[in-house]
């Protein structure tokens, strides 16, 4: 029987963005031991963080979370503009 499951497919696409997306990776050492994210770091600190971490690491994408506080932020400024 080698009728695939029907979640195989996505299983495998998954590992493949994964490994791709390790291979894409780039960590920049030195920028993340000068810009350590303070413990309780507020949202306004994580978001300039993430900012300027973006421009300068590829090791991992801004969360989610924090890109929709971002989008709203932005909204708001064209707005009162
Ligand atoms: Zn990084």
């Amino acid at each position: 029987m080698s009728r695939l499951l029907p979640n195989s497919r996505a299983e495998r696409l998954k590992k493949w963005t994964h490994q791709k997306y390790l291979s894409m990776k780039r960590f920049n050492k030195a920028w993340h031991e000068a810009h350590v994210m303070p413990k309780h770091a507020t949202l306004e600190q994580r978001i300039s963080w993430h900012l300027a971490h973006q421009e300068n690491c590829g090791c991992r994408p801004m969360p989610q979370k924090l890109q929709m506080e971002l989008n709203k932020r932005n909204a708001k400024a064209e707005a009162h503009e």
